[in-house]
């Protein structure tokens, strides 16, 4: 089809908005553009967190010469010509936005070729408008170069992050993109370093190999299942293997990587009762419907949609999932770096969660009483007689209270104790995870954390933080990353890593603790600033005062 202005019914029927939020919006609209084009090899590179440069190379269908200026247009788009067009779409763009808005925000440079065209034709855009237009050579394809974002929109400039949380965005939807495409070859380069390269050989599983590291790809499982309107397709993960957020999950609706609340209940549902409370599946899920099921034109960066059929996506899904985790048998998954016991995740669930039939104090008091210990319950709880009653003691978040005030005390007299590790650990990272570590080194350093680079992505840790000795340090790392990731520009971070080491430097509940062990956790739980909460703010203990207890067995008249 030819690039033609939209009529103004259409146009009017796509809902009005921001196509550019930040640089990876941009290479967002360029990557689609690329794959609408049928490119089979994209390249992207980054610079500056995107503001000084990206580019984005494709060997697609390219763009005539003589609509190169009218591609700049808004509403010129050569994916749909008519309303019902709009009603089944299949190209990822349709909305003919996302190249003048870009050239309104930034300097614009374009080389493409057609196969017919005999020479490729560049095109550079300063403020929207057209300054220079002239014949230059290159291979069928086309290259956007977008220089100066927001220079002249300082408002824009003055709300993004640092270069690194940028970077971290282009990682991760680039990523995404590779996820959404197997058959394409992506490379992204971030600074002049490679961050992410794609064989393109059509295997998904390849890609997650690229991304996630050959532990979780070979893990893995293959889900292909047809439900009524919807194929759901691609990789889902043990319930033995979990993440500690949900940067793992991805979803594709008809080859449009989407971000759906609907899909992801769809996935959590499936492994309820599988995992422990706050850990979430590696999923990488494409669904694949008729084109008028799907309303893409939800809004203008066209990440979010709207299913016809809300409640048959939802069951789809999650039965896709459900029948693949029943096939798979628990005990086959015998290695297990994310989780450092198989007893984690059959954790039995707190006592807490559920309301006591009695009315527990509150007393307003910090300290606490010299308590005698009397056993351990449900190999969980500290059972203690105390002046005036007993006291269950939660040994899980006692002991986050103790590590976290001796991160925290440690921190700030610039005196972290570390250990060193006699094997050093290998861990690959995706590329947005590499991002957020190169922006965190330093503060990572601070609290006892040697990371040296390693080779492509892949990272060799030296030194762990002493409180943390014991506990799953590649599981560890991931969630500090994320945390980092997520924290950005909140104060205080370091309050936020502590509760994060203290919580994997913990004993779990669930193991057995000697005499000696008990005494000593009330003992240094007595020695800390609050020892009646953990650093999340939930109890560590429940207090049955004497009179309470005398109440209960109808004592007192
Ligand atoms: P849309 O993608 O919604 O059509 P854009 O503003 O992104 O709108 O692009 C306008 C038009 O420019 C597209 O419809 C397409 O014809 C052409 N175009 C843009 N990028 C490329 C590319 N990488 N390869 C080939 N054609 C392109
Ligand atoms: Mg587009």
């Amino acid at each position: 089809m030819t690039i033609r202005v939209l009529a103004t019914d259409v146009v009017s029927k796509i809902a009005a908005g921001e196509v550019i939020e930040r640089p990876a919006s941009i290479v967002k609209e360029l990557i689609e553009n690329s794959l609408d084009a049928g490119a089979t090899q994209i390249t992207i590179e980054a610079q500056g967190g995107g503001v000084e440069m990206m580019k984005v190379s494709d060997n697609g269908a390219g763009i005539a010469s003589s609509e190169l200026e009218l591609a700049f247009h808004r509403h010129a788009t050569s994916k749909i010509g008519n309303l019902e067009d709009l009603e089944k779409i299949s190209s990822l763009g349709f909305r003919g936005e996302a190249l003048p808005s870009i050239a309104a925000v930034a300097e614009v440079e374009i080389l493409t070729k057609t196969t017919s065209g005999s020479v490729g034709s560049y095109l550079h855009l300063t403020k929207g408008e057209p300054v220079r237009k002239e014949h230059r050579a290159r291979p069928q394809g086309t290259t956007v170069i977008v220089h100066r974002l927001f220079r002249y929109v300082p408002a824009r400039l003055k709300f993004l992050r640092s270069p690194n949380t940028e970077n971290g965005h282009i990682a991760h939807l680039a990523s995404q993109y590779a996820l959404a495409f197997p058959e394409v070859r992506f490379s992204l380069a971030i600074d002049k370093r490679r961050s992410l390269h794609t064989t393109g050989n059509g295997e998904l599983r390849d890609v997650v190999n690229e991304l996630y590291g050959p532990d979780v790809a070979q893990r893995m499982l293959n889900i292909d299942q047809k439900e009524d309107l919807a194929r759901v397709t691609g990789l889902t993960s043990p319930p033995t293997m979990t993440r500690s957020n949900r940067n793992h999950l991805s979803f594709f609706a008809n080859r449009r990587w989407v971000h759906s609340p609907l899909l992801t209940r769809a996935t959590e549902d499936a492994y309820r009762g599988l995992l422990m409370d706050g850990q979430h599946p590696v999923a990488v899920l494409s669904i694949s419907l008729p084109a008028e099921e799907l309303d893409v034109n939800v809004h203008p960066a066209k990440a979010q949609i709207k299913f016809c059929h809300e409640q048959t996506v939802f069951r789809s899904v999650q039965k896709a999932i459900e029948e693949v985790l029943d096939r798979t048998p628990i005990a086959s998954s015998k290695s297990m770096p994310f989780l450092p016991s198989s007893q984690q995740w059959q954790r039995p669930r707190m006592i807490t969660d559920n309301e006591p039939t009695f009315v527990v104090s509150q007393l307003p008091a910090l300290e606490l009483p010299v308590l005698r210990i009397l056993g351990q319950l449900a190999n969980t709880y500290v059972v203690a007689e105390g002046p005036d009653g007993l006291y269950l003691i939660d040994q899980h978040a006692a002991h986050e209270r103790i590590l976290y005030d001796r991160v925290l005390a440690q921190w700030s007299r610039k005196q972290v104790e570390v250990q060193g590790l006699l094997q050093p650990v290998t861990m690959e990272f995706s590329p947005r995870e590499e991002e957020t570590l190169r922006a965190g080194k330093q503060f990572l350093a601070e609290f006892g954390f040697a990371i040296e680079p390693f080779g492509d992505r892949s990272y060799l840790i030296r030194t762990v933080p002493s409180v943390t000795v014991g506990s799953n340090i590649i599981e560890m790392i991931t969630a500090l990353l994320d945390t980092l990731a997520r924290k950005e520009g909140l104060n205080p971070r370091e309050e936020k890593m502590a509760e994060s080491l203290a919580c994997h430097g913990a004993i779990r509940a669930g193991q057995q603790l000697g005499n000696e062990e008990m005494r000593e956790l009330i003992t240094q739980l007595e020695q800390t600033k609050q020892p009646r909460a953990c650093p999340h703010g939930r109890p560590t203990m429940i207090h049955l005062s004497t009179r309470q207890l005398e109440k209960e067995f109808g004592r007192l008249g």
